[in-house]
């Protein structure tokens, strides 16, 4: 029976003597994220090894920041004088089994498919940079479901906390045990908007699992240092198609005939080998990201190729039974127009593209063929490398204030076709100049602000805002899968979805686990 009561240890692993890096040259890389917010400073980095040296420097400390690679786009990983706690030596796999591994939250998602190739498992989280790490996965809810976590917590005491084993109380709370006393935490009573992916702050629902409550946490309720995820025992094979469109109500209409069948096989193809479309994501590139690609010359880099007019391209991953090899996925698209071709996924995807029209200018990766995909990849990664380039040399040349402006909004699918059009006259009402790309499949886009002046910056803050109320109007949030961090317009947006009683909530559960404060003080919203 779940229970709301949790006892907490003592930290395992001492009595190694933390090891304070204080020298300015040593500490001058791990003064930014990806968010690149100037004025990071630190007062040291200690790199743990064990749980014992997080809790003894959570405990000689004022303040503590945990790191995991400093991908994050909030400046969330970005110090504010505190002392960095930097996760990167804890990247042990400790266990596994077919289906889960345990993992020191210290290693890269890169690492841990190497890891699982090995022995033929997976780990599909939703798509991310891979350079990440499995603790800054979960701490800003870009992981799968954890099924196990160990955390350290602001007293020095550590949590187990297995799924399934700790429920909150009808009436809303957990209990604490640490040492000699119990800890009341309060859960908040606001309601989640019901997307695919959420990282607003604290998890929150009726009965909840305490696991949940550090997922999306964002390093503010604890530290976590070990990790249970969930894997797939056997991969599947993969295949990448770079499909662009003249249209973008048919991009829509194929995202949407796509979503339908993949959700089709979910609910009804064997565990192993469906015969169905199985699509595991769609991105999405815009029109606008598609000029700025080309003036580049990533086109030509990558050898992807679109035509003129092409107004949105869509970048789709299907699973193909596992063991498909490239000969019979040519095979599949070659006879797919054929009368009496065997129904095979490929052929079913390639027969929707051409009722669609598009046949004639995809690319597909077929599974085995690395380099292709690599191509594809290369030029999806382009996209934000491109508008940050854009942005940094605006900032250079222009204004220093100029920064980074963009919105990681999510709404359900069947919304996604007004909200573009929201995105539209927003923007063009503002004269700004904007570029769009994201995980459509999901109905996630970020649209990211070209700024020619730094009234470019604070007109799109305030349409990002404007646009945040009214994705929460058609039952979205405006916060996604970057989470929020110390950005002052995403803090702002986090108070737009649950309002300041949310807010309140949200600092009570704060209160109860760090009375001091102490665990990155200023991410998610100020003290008070
Ligand atoms: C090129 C690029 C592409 C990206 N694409 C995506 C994408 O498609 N989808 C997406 O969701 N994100 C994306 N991101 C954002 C980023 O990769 C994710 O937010 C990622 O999950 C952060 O992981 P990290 O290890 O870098 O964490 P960090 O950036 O180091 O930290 C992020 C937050 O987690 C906290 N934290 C880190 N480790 C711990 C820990 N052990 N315990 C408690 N708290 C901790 C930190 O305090 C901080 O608040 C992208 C970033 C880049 C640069």
């Amino acid at each position: 029976m779940p229970d709301c009561r949790i006892a907490s240890r003592r930290p395992r692993g001492g009595p190694a003597e933390p090891r304070y890096i204080t020298d300015p040259d040593r500490l001058r890389s791990f003064l930014e994220d990806a968010a690149h917010v100037p004025g990071g400073h630190a007062a040291a980095l200690v790199m743990p090894t064990t749980e014992f040296e997080v809790a003894a420097v959570i405990e000689a400390s004022a303040a503590v920041l945990p790191i995991g690679a400093q991908s994050s786009l909030t400046g969330g990983a970005t110090p504010r004088g505190e002392v960095l706690l930097g996760m990167a030596r804890c990247n042990r796999m400790i266990d596994s089994g077919a289906d889960w591994v345990r993992v020191g939250v210290g290693m890269t998602l890169a690492d841990l498919d190497a890891a699982l190739a090995q022995t033929g498992r997976y780990y599909p989280p939703a798509p991310t940079f891979n350079g990440a790490f499995i603790g800054g996965t979960v701490a800003t809810n870009a992981a799968g479901a954890a099924t196990f976590k160990t955390v350290v917590l602001a007293t020095g005491d550590v949590l187990d906390i297995e799924r399934g084993i700790t429920r909150a109380h009808a009436d809303g709370h957990f209990d604490v045990v640490l040492g000699d006393r119990t800890v009341r935490v309060p859960v908040p009573a606001y309601r989640m908007p019901n997307v695919p992916k959420v990282s607003a702050g604290y998890f929150a629902a009726p009965e909840m699992d305490l696991i949940d409550l550090f997922v999306g946490a964002e390093g503010t309720l604890g530290v976590m240092t070990e990790v249970t995820l969930r894997v797939r025992p056997s991969r599947p094979a993969w295949c990448l198609a770079f499909v662009p469109f003249a249209d973008r109500t048919m991009a829509l209409q194929v995202v949407r005939l796509l979503r339908e069948a993949a959700h089709q096989t979910w609910s009804t193809g064997p565990p192993q080998g469906p015969r169905g479309l199985d699509v595991s994501a769609i991105e999405h590139i815009d029109a606008r990201c598609l000029a700025l690609l080309r003036d580049d010359g990533a086109d030509r880099r990558t050898g992807v190729a679109w035509p003129d007019d092409t107004t949105m391209a869509l970048i789709v991953t299907l699973e193909l039974p596992a063991g498909t090899t490239s000969q019979q996925a040519f095979e599949d698209i070659g006879r797919a127009g054929e009368a009496g071709a065997p129904e095979t996924p490929l052929g079913r995807f390639c027969r929707l593209l051409d009722r669609a029209g598009v046949m004639d200018d995809v690319q597909i990766a077929v599974p085995g063929d690395i380099a292709r995909a690599e191509q594809v990849l290369a030029l999806r990664e382009a996209v934000s490398a491109t508008v940050n380039s854009r942005v940094g040399l605006a900032q250079a040349t222009v204004d220093r204030r100029i920064e980074k402006t963009a919105a990681d909004m999510i709404v359900p699918f069947e919304r996604l076709g007004e909200l573009l059009e929201i995105y539209e006259t927003e923007f063009n009402r503002r004269a700004l100049d904007v570029a769009i790309w994201g995980h459509i499949s999901d109905g996630n886009l970020h649209p990211n602000v070209l700024p020619r002046s730094f009234a470019d910056v604070e007109a799109g803050r305030l349409a990002i805002l404007d646009l945040g109320r009214k994705v929460i109007r058609l039952g979205g949030s405006p916060l996604a899968e970057h989470g929020v961090g110390r950005n002052r317009v995403k803090q702002q947006l986090l108070a737009e979805l649950y309002g300041q009683t949310g807010i309140d909530a949200m600092r009570a559960v704060k209160r109860a686990l760090d009375p001091q404060w102490k665990l990155a003080p200023g991410v998610l919203f100020p003290r008070e």
